[in-house]
């Protein structure tokens, strides 16, 4: 089956084809580094996670480019820098904000299961011209001045949004639409109200690069279009590549911006030939917000939750349907991936996928189709629907290998697992079954203490039994995970 990707600029579900299969190429906005990264953040990086494993695992691991930027130059982080280490000069301040919270966001999206993108270029390091001559802000902007699409106004350089015929097909937004609501007395420099900044000046206490327009720090969009370029623009300069990801709320104006900018810099006809993006997220039915104290960071939720259980309950909704955020969903997931470890523990993974499961991922993500498949095929839905013949090793390493794409390579070593909490500590199903035989024969035998001594044995590890009869009236002891 080939691979078919919903672009939101054509707004059609097409084939996947990349421009060059040896190198496939792809793009996703990365996090502005001053403050702990939301769940909502999380969701990008996940989504797209799994495309990139899809990709390797289509085209080859080493066939893949996956660029994904970090934001260090915002003025939310000249604030924050200001505010947490007032008594520091500001550079300095800055540097500590943004290296803070870029290594918490590395540690967070790793706990994820998400795998380091192949480039993570930082802004800061593409402002200027650079030894290597990859793409940088300073220079494409003076690209745009030349082609007549950006000009110099009021402490600014702008880009002139009429002089690109299509400026705003993205988002569906027209010109004269956007002119009705605005300011006119804030933008009296600009050509046109939708004019957006390139670059800006700064005064002495901000963090700025000497320029030819003056000592001053990009906008934000430009960041992505060099970034882009520097590692995604193709061989004989052709400059578009294949895929840019990012949320739904990036389209206006981030992403509409960075097209404008990139195509019109390098005169070609489209940035990325595929435009995807993901849906929003809310949390227990309201939107996310500080002020109403939902605010949940993913540093928090790892605390509570293995990063497996996140990441599944992240994927059982379509990558492009809004998520409701739950608590319910949370402990839902975790039930199933304490299944899924009980089927699969100290089983080595197949080679393959089971094909249905890579038909649906195939068919632009479907995750949740995905995990449906999982479910299907999982060992232990199976005994318990009593088609205990069917068990075969095979699913379950077919099913071992298949959820390694979706969440990230599983915990490999008991030890490992334990690591990972309590829950979903690595089972040992047939030393389970073992203790439960040796503890059944010394209760039989009615050594009493020896069974005590199994019973609180498999209690450390995190396994409880039940007693019970089964369906001839025999006693029958099973077990379950302690929670
Ligand atoms: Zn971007």
């Amino acid at each position: 089956m080939e691979l078919r990707l919903y672009d939101t600029l054509t707004k059609e579900k097409r084939a996947f084809t990349p421009i060059d299969p040896s190198n496939v190429r792809m793009y996703v906005c990365g996090p502005t580094v001053y403050d702990f990264a939301h769940i909502g953040n999380a969701r990008p990086v996940i989504v797209f996670d799994v495309l990139f494993r899809l990709l390797r695992h289509r085209y080859g691991a080493d066939h893949v480019t996956y660029v994904r930027n970090i934001t260090d130059v915002d003025d939310k982080i000249n604030d924050r820098a200001a505010r947490d280490f007032p008594g520091l000069p500001l550079n300095e301040a800055i540097r500590k904000v943004t290296e803070k919270t870029a290594d918490q966001f590395q540690a967070d999206v790793a706990a994820l299961g998400c795998l380091p993108p192949t480039h993570q270029p930082r802004a800061t390091e593409f402002v200027l011209p650079r030894a290597d001559g990859r793409a940088d802000m300073v220079t494409l902007i003076r690209q745009l001045i030349a082609r007549g699409h950006a000009y110099e106004a009021g402490g600014e350089v702008l880009f002139d949004v009429q002089s690109m015929p299509d400026y705003g097909a993205l988002s569906g937004r027209r010109l004269d639409e956007q002119k009705a609501g605005a300011r006119v007395a804030v933008d009296a420099h600009k050509r046109n109200p939708a004019d957006f900044v390139l670059w800006k000046l700064s005064s002495e206490n901000e963090p700025g690069w000497d320029s030819p327009w003056g000592r001053g720090r990009p906008g934000w969009h430009i960041e992505c279009s060099a970034m882009s370029a520097a590692y995604l623009g193709g061989e004989r300069g052709d400059e578009v590549f294949d895929i840019h990801g990012g949320g739904l709320d990036l389209i206006f104006p981030h992403h509409e911006n960075e097209i404008a900018q990139s195509r019109c810099a390098h005169g070609t006809h489209a940035m990325a030939n595929y435009w995807m993006h993901n849906g929003f997220l809310q949390v227990e039915g309201e939107k996310m917000s500080k002020s109403l104290g939902n605010f949940v960071t993913i540093n928090d939720l790892l605390r509570d939750w293995p990063g497996e259980v996140v990441r599944l309950n992240m994927l059982k909704t379509h990558y492009r349907s809004p998520i409701d955020w739950t608590l319910k969903g949370l402990e839902e997931s975790r039930r199933v991936l304490d299944d899924w470890y009980k089927d699969v523990a100290d089983i080595e993974p197949s080679d393959d996928i089971d094909p249905e499961f890579l038909d649906a991922l195939l068919d632009d993500l479907n995750t949740h189709k995905a995990i449906t498949r999982l479910h299907q095929i999982s060992p232990t839905l199976r005994l318990s629907e009593g088609r205990l013949d069917d068990w075969s090793g095979d699913a379950a390493r077919r099913h071992k290998k298949s959820a390694a794409l979706l969440l990230g390579l599983l915990p490999q070593t008991a030890a490992e697992r334990t690591e990972r909490g309590r829950s979903l500590t690595g089972i040992d199903t047939a030393r389970i079954d073992q203790s439960i035989n040796d503890r059944a024969a010394a209760r039989a035998r009615k050594d009493f203490k020896e069974s005590d001594r199994i019973r609180d044995e498999l209690a450390a590890m995190g396994v409880v039994l039940k007693d019970g009869k089964d369906a001839d009236g025999k006693p029958k002891t099973t077990w379950e995970i302690a929670r």
